[in-house]
């Protein structure tokens, strides 16, 4: 069984994401060589990115999210190196600024999707609208409460145009946060990356994860599936994401185009 089918959430199914450990690495009995194998799914997925973009038929759209501190940034780094980054599309989803606030939610989403031929990350999402909206009750109940369909909505619509989308929550334990959080506050190159709302955020914990508990459960589908990466472990979180974009772009049978003319027919002078 490859890591996809062990780490997505089925369709249809329901997890609890407190039953899920984060600090597990399904698959490995030990830490093996990471960064050979890290750079050898780069190699292989550089090869079908260029191979996307030759045929310029479809798209890869990933979406990461996370608690604070759960390794979003960190899995852009490490994953996405070796791909040719004229071809990858990295988008950060903050606080809507006032304009997108004006329009639906989905708006400055899809203006963000990744054209024919390139791959999109997106660090933060349309979830934010089901999540830190929900847990600060920044729209009323019903409001959010409408946007899973929604979600599922677009998603489906930009799958039938030919958009594949891999969502992963990176799932890391609050004990894990802490840790994390300690860490940086001690490393002067990294305290910049700490600021009071992780401090407060903390504080919601819980609400947090049932927010993204409901969000998989929701929202993983048939046409856009939502995988759950144990993620204290970052190796293995950047292993595990690796992985199933590697199994997920060789399952896509791309093919280059055929030329629209004979080339030897052509006088090269
Ligand atoms: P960071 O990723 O640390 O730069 O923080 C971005 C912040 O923007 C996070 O606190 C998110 O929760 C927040 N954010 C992203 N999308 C939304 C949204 N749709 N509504 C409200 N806050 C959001
Ligand atoms: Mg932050």
């Amino acid at each position: 069984m490859g890591l996809a089918e062990k780490l997505l959430v089925k369709p249809g199914t329901k997890v609890r994401l407190g039953d899920i450990a984060t600090d597990t690495a399904p698959g490995f009995k030990e830490k093996p060589d990471v960064e050979s194998i890290l750079r050898e799914t780069a190699s292989k997925m550089a090869t079908l990115q260029y191979l996307m973009f030759a045929e310029s038929k479809r798209a890869l759209l990933i979406v990461l999210q996370a608690m604070d501190t759960g390794g979003k940034d960190g899995t852009i780094r490490h994953v996405m190196t070796g791909l040719n980054p004229a071809g990858v599309h990295v988008r950060s989803f903050k606080v809507p600024s006032a304009e997108e606030m004006s329009h639906d939610f989905l708006w400055r989403i899809h203006q963000a999707v990744p054209p024919k031929g390139d791959f999109g990350i997106f660090n933060r999402s349309q979830y934010e609208d089901v999540i830190v909206v929900r847990v600060h009750d920044l729209v009323p109940r019903p409001v959010w409460k409408a946007r899973y369909e929604m979600i599922n909505a677009f998603e489906r619509h930009l799958t039938q145009n030919n958009v594949t989308i891999l969502k992963f929550f990176l799932h890391i334990s609050k004990e894990e946060q802490k840790r994390r959080i300690l860490d940086r506050m001690k490393d002067p190159e990294r305290c910049w990356k700490l600021s009071p709302a992780d401090f407060e955020e903390r504080k919601y914990w819980d609400d947090y994860q049932e927010a993204y508990e409901d969000a998989v459960n929701k929202c993983s589908t048939d046409w856009a599936p939502w995988y759950v990466i144990p993620a204290d472990r970052k190796w293995f979180r950047n292993l595990a994401v690796a992985e199933i974009m590697l199994e997920t772009l060789q399952s896509m049978k791309m093919k280059f185009p055929k030329p629209s003319f004979d080339p030897s027919k052509l006088k090269l002078r």
